[in-house]
């Protein structure tokens, strides 16, 4: 047995993409100019919200939401611990804290019962900002009424959801201000970027300077013609946050083919599921409202019935030639979240225990069935060769 290494990961890169980054290198202009523009008017369409704006990533969208929001010093955002710690170190950007709350253990999600119960006692917080873990879809309905009875404004962490669907609206129609990633391993990605989404107005306009110095287009907008092309305004102290053209120029095809590779990727999570039936193990629970991204097909062993934890069981898979991934080490038990703010792993028991029985399995459009099949196999062997 010598196959090839299966690798976690694997972007789906086709010609389109590749032709569209030789021709914008061809064309003499590389940052951020036509390609990019042509990127934002197609997304804007596609996910039907009036402003889209490129940035270099996920991260860089959700701070540049959190600034125009007017998230500031001893504010609050509440959130999820069982994320990347982009979602949380954004408001420490800006001086404000994060309140964290557990998770659901079926879907990953923030638990909205206890977000209810969160924002019942906690003073000062300003933003909430849910996670739709794997590509799976919160709960928006309850967030969006516990937003409007406290006042709150949403900032969603998309970064696993395009395209997700709730309730038969995609992801991103929702909150005040929606940001996505297409980091190399997201299900569309452009090597490193993201995308905000906004339907307010103001957001936009601040959003759009603060992406780049704090540069006001503005006086070129009032009377472009009476203004040399050199002139510019600086109005704040902004971020270098912009996106390249050959970045965009991945992305103009990479969103095109956005639905065509989530199906396949939906046609993957099946097969697990089906494959992986009476192993000691959870398959990802899908809600009935949702249309999943499939960003991460995440099991959770059951180690009761199991004499190996899930680190042994990644090793051996690892053994098996088979790349696997886990996600994610909740922030309350990283260093910096635990000391700063002296976090117990048992402050989020659901989050501490689901993150220890946790595998994301490898789903990448380019998998073949026959890979897949692979993978059942080898996790059949290793989970019925470990029983107690
Ligand atoms: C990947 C990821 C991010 C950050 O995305 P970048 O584009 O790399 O900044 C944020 N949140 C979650 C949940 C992620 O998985």
């Amino acid at each position: 047995m010598n196959e090839a290494f299966l690798p976690f990961a694997v972007p789906c890169i086709g010609e389109e993409e590749i032709n569209e980054v030789v021709n914008t290198l061809r064309s003499g202009w590389l940052t951020a100019g036509p390609k990019t523009q042509q990127f934002e008017q197609e997304f804007s369409t596609y996910v039907g919200m009036p402003y889209a704006l490129t940035v270099n990533s996920a991260t860089a969208g959700l701070h540049l939401a959190l600034e125009a929001i007017g998230v500031g010093a001893g504010d609050k955002i509440i959130t999820s611990p069982y994320t990347f710690t982009a979602t949380a170190e954004v408001a420490r950007y800006l001086g404000a804290d994060p309140i964290f709350v557990d998770i659901d253990r079926q879907t990953f999600n923030i638990d909205t019962k206890k977000l209810a119960h969160a924002l019942a006692t906690t003073t000062g917080i300003k933003v909430i900002s849910p996670v739709h873990f794997a590509g799976q879809a919160c709960e928006m309905d309850t967030i969006l009424a516990l937003a409007k009875q406290y006042q709150l404004k949403v900032v969603e962490d998309a970064a696993h959801a395009l395209p997700s669907q709730y309730k038969g609206r995609l992801i991103g129609q929702f909150g005040d201000v929606t940001a996505y990633s297409f980091y190399a391993t997201k299900t569309v990605t452009t090597g490193e970027g993201g995308m905000i989404v906004t339907a307010n107005p103001e957001y936009a306009k601040r959003m759009k300077i603060m992406r780049l110095h704090g540069i006001s287009r503005d006086a070129f907008d009032r009377s472009s013609s009476s203004l040399p092309s050199w002139y510019y305004e600086v109005v704040a102290p902004g971020f270098k946050y912009n996106m390249s053209d050959i970045a965009s120029a991945m992305g103009i095809h990479q969103l095109r083919k956005a639905e065509a590779l989530r199906q396949r990727r939906e046609a993957i999570a099946k097969q697990y599921t089906e494959g992986l039936q009476g192993l000691p193990l959870t398959t990802p629970y899908v809600a009935p409202d949702n249309v999943h991204a499939w960003h991460l097909y995440v099991i959770q062993l059951t180690l009761e019935a199991l004499k190996i934890d899930r680190n042994l069981f990644i090793e051996r898979m690892k053994m098996e030639r088979i790349g696997t991934s886990v996600h994610f080490i909740p922030l309350h038990i990283q260093p910096y979240w635990k000391e700063r703010y002296g976090f117990e792993p048992e402050d989020f028991p659901i989050a501490y225990d689901v993150y220890q029985r946790a595998v994301s399995l490898p789903i990448y459009p380019d998998m073949t069935d026959a890979q897949v099949e692979r993978v059942i196999n080898a996790t059949r062997r290793i989970l019925t060769g470990a029983l107690r």
